[in-house]
């Protein structure tokens, strides 16, 4: 194995849904719905697969997906982009972001990330040659995250090619403010960089800012990669069909690398997600006030069982201090609780460079049946 690779394990993710399948108990670990999507895109699929088309597609995407596309991002967030040279059909948003940071940087250029971040993110970063440069989250007394506005100043040199963020964000389930957003635009504008995001989360924000693309800001849609994917908003997590729009340039430099990773992306399955992009806002509203209702049920929960909870404000994560519970490491915690009670978490220490800020934290997935939360709730209790 290259040296550029040995640091990197295998993913939590993998460890922690092995040992639920291991020890039998409820998965809150692994982010992924237990429930179908929209029947209307589950038919298109099956039609698309019926109907012959299971050939090689066009490389950026069918044209029909990339519509829907450019038009979904004009409905929700008036953002204009053109079709034909300004979206790119990805293997989800994994491949679009690696596609990226391999297509943007050179060896020895520095990417700004907020940890904990994503774990592919530092692997691509890696893969790149390129160095990370995280900037810590930390819980404040108001139980929101948040980060020293020097310290992202300061992550900022000669160096730095880009700038990624993830809004809203996992694991911590924070949405980035008006204000952070336009501190994060200025740095990038005065500093010359690029901005990639990732936006997977898009329709899962609780909080009554909604959501706001970092390309919306002025001077930022020029110099954005905006990612995102189906997988989250229409629950099919295993169909990996993800998008990346922005100026040309970008988007070609994206391309030129997805070439050769994976070429092209599944077929039948494009055609339907371009229905699920455009089904009708009661879909989206639904979709949201359905995982509102079991954020409130396990953060009540967690809460009753001893967690110190930290509510969040987007995504379907929520993270808590177990402290109070007589933890100290995460990682110890999420080992043994599938034994001591039947639960898998997942301990976000993992997805920081400076592991001590994020020790007593650990991740559940909400995005489930509301009588399998019942259950893991019910499991929890015992833990006091
Ligand atoms: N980014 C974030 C923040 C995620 O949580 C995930 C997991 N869905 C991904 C990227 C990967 O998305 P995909 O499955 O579409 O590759
Ligand atoms: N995005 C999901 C999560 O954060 C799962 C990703 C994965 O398994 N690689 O849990």
């Amino acid at each position: 194995l290259v040296a550029r690779m040995r640091p990197f394990g295998t993913t939590i993710f993998a460890e922690m849904s092995a040992l639920a399948v291991r020890t039998g108990a409820v998965n809150l670990g692994q982010g992924f719905p237990d429930s179908d999507g929209p029947p209307e895109m589950l038919a298109a699929a099956a039609e698309a697969l019926r109907t012959g088309q299971n050939q090689y597609p066009p490389g950026p995407g069918i044209p029909a997906l990339r519509a829907a596309v450019a038009d979904h991002q004009r409905r929700f967030w008036r953002l204009e982009y053109d079709p034909d040279g300004e979206i790119v059909v990805t293997a989800g948003a994994t491949e679009a972001i690696a596609a990226a940071i391999l297509g943007l940087c050179e060896p020895g250029d520095e990417v700004i990330c907020f940890e904990p971040y994503y774990d592919s993110y530092a692997a691509s970063i890696a893969l790149a040659g390129a160095v990370r440069r995280p900037v810590t989250l930390r819980p404040g007394a108001d139980g929101r995250y948040a980060f020293d506005p020097d310290a992202l100043r300061a992550a900022f040199g000669p160096r730095t090619k880009l700038l990624l963020l993830n809004s809203p964000h996992n694991p911590t389930g924070k949405v980035f403010t008006p204000d952070e957003l336009r501190l994060v635009a200025e740095l990038c504008q005065e500093h010359g960089v690029y901005a990639v995001t990732d936006e997977v989360y898009e329709h899962l924000v609780f909080a009554d800012t909604g959501h706001v693309p970092l390309a919306t800001l002025p001077g930022m849609r020029e110099r954005t990669l905006r990612i995102s994917s189906a997988g989250k908003t229409f629950s099919c997590t295993g169909w990996k069909v993800g998008w990346a729009s922005g100026p040309a340039t970008l988007v070609s430099a994206l391309l030129r690398v997805k070439q050769f990773l994976t070429f092209v992306n599944a077929a039948p399955l494009q055609p339907a997600v371009a229905v699920a992009l455009a089904l009708p806002d009661d879909y989206y509203t639904d979709f949201l006030a359905g995982m509102r209702q079991r954020r409130e049920q396990l953060v009540g929960g967690l809460s009753a069982a001893g967690f110190d909870v930290l509510t969040p404000e987007g995504t379907y994560f929520v993270t808590a201090d177990i402290t109070p519970l007589g933890g100290t490491d995460g990682v110890e915690f999420c080992r043994s609780l599938p034994e001591r009670c039947g639960v898998v978490a997942v301990p976000t220490q993992v997805f920081y460079d400076h592991t001590d800020a994020g020790r007593p934290l650990i991740r559940f997935a909400f995005c489930k049946r509301p009588e399998v939360l019942t259950e893991a709730v019910t499991r929890l209790g015992a833990l006091r």
